[in-house]
């Protein structure tokens, strides 16, 4: 089998969110939309059951899935239904789902509902890409607190750049949010993992955690009190030297200068692998750092060894322990959170 291998450390995800959890008080949403930033979502939910307050996913299909494999905690739908006749699904799976927009309210309202429903009222605080203005958020809040089929209302909001501190956008954000909310009573969620970690007068009554609950640190680098969960790995399965002077891969990017050892591995693009990673990027031989070479191809790529590093059968990491993934997305001008979602072709293991 080709040797790509993801390694989802199940007893890591457990200490981040206790971690978390610990940090922000009250109670905590384990984000699990998008497959788990693609650690995968019903196994990551698992092995939080004992520990998690709630859940929260992007899409009904996500919401559905938890519930169908045993979930019972509960989950919140984030941006709310995408169609009115959604509801049906809400209300069936017990969802807890965002209202974030005009139409989202009145289709709610006019919904003849069996069982009250919990809402998470969205307001936009600064980000400007959903949720309702300040100035506009009391009086959805006022059409939901009139209705009888709404059980209680969370007020939220989300930051847009809680991760870049000197920015003052979460302290604009914050005041937008407490001038909206004035007088509205009910429970309050603002946190994301940045906020959480780093901004104690977010820390409202509901956290919603993702990036660190996977070990990473929103701020670039690594954070001692995470540990990553996700480790992807491959083994050199090719190995020659190059004469100094030699192009590798398509494009001829990279000349060696020197006579190289090369190791050829089974990763690239169509397995996630971002194709923007420059050669320079790190990756680990038998936890022994060295450097992507070369263009990153479809189905595999090449690595500098240096004399002193094994070659064939041997062990790379990609990202996970020795490699941090904010390097590599740094070095690919992306961000971690892309990385994570998009690994394909590669076979998981989870680890308790
Ligand atoms: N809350 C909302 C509304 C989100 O969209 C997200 C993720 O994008 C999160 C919380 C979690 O953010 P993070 O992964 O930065 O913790």
């Amino acid at each position: 089998m080709r040797p790509l291998n993801v390694q989802i450390r199940l007893g890591n995800l457990r200490h981040n969110y206790q971690i978390l959890k610990e940090m922000h008080g009250g109670k905590l949403l384990a984000v699990v939309k998008a497959d788990a930033y693609g650690h995968g979502a019903v196994r990551c939910a698992f092995a939080l059951a004992d520990l998690a307050d709630g859940f929260a996913v992007a899409t009904i299909d996500e919401g559905i899935r938890l519930r169908e494999s045993g979930i019972t905690h509960p989950i919140v739908l984030l941006e709310g239904v995408f169609e009115a006749s959604e509801y049906e699904a809400v209300e069936q799976y017990s969802l807890w789902p965002a209202v974030g927009n005009q139409w989202q309210l009145e289709a709610l309202l006019i919904r003849h509902w069996k069982k009250p429903v919990k809402v998470w009222l969205k307001m936009d605080s600064g980000m400007h890409r959903t949720g309702f203005f300040p100035h506009d958020y009391a009086s959805a809040y006022a059409a939901l607190k009139q209705s009888e089929y709404v059980d209680s209302i969370v007020k939220f909001s989300h930051f847009s750049c809680a991760d870049e501190p000197e920015s003052g956008m979460t302290e604009i954000q914050m005041e937008a949010f407490d001038l909206g909310t004035e007088g509205l009573e009910g429970e309050e969620s603002l946190a994301n993992s940045a906020a959480i970690l780093n901004v104690p007068e977010a820390r409202r009554d509901w956290g919603r955690a993702g990036l660190a609950l996977y070990g990473i640190s929103p701020f670039g680098g690594s954070d001692d009190r995470l540990k990553p969960v996700m480790r992807l790995s491959t083994r050199i399965f090719g190995e020659r030297v190059l004469q100094p002077h030699s192009p590798i891969g398509y494009g001829a990017t990279f000349y060696t200068s020197k006579s190289t050892r090369v190791g050829l591995i089974a990763c690239g693009y169509a397995d996630g692998y971002p194709r923007r990673a420059p050669s320079n990027s790190p990756v680990a031989v038998d936890g022994k750092l060295t450097r992507v070479i070369g263009r990153v191809s479809m189905d595999m790529m090449t690595i500098e060894l240096d004399a002193s590093q094994e070659g064939l059968g041997h062990e790379v990491e990609l990202w996970g322990d020795t490699v941090n993934i904010n390097t590599v997305a740094e070095a690919a001008g992306t961000i971690p959170y892309e990385l994570m979602c998009n690994i394909k072709r590669a076979k998981f293991t989870y680890i308790e």
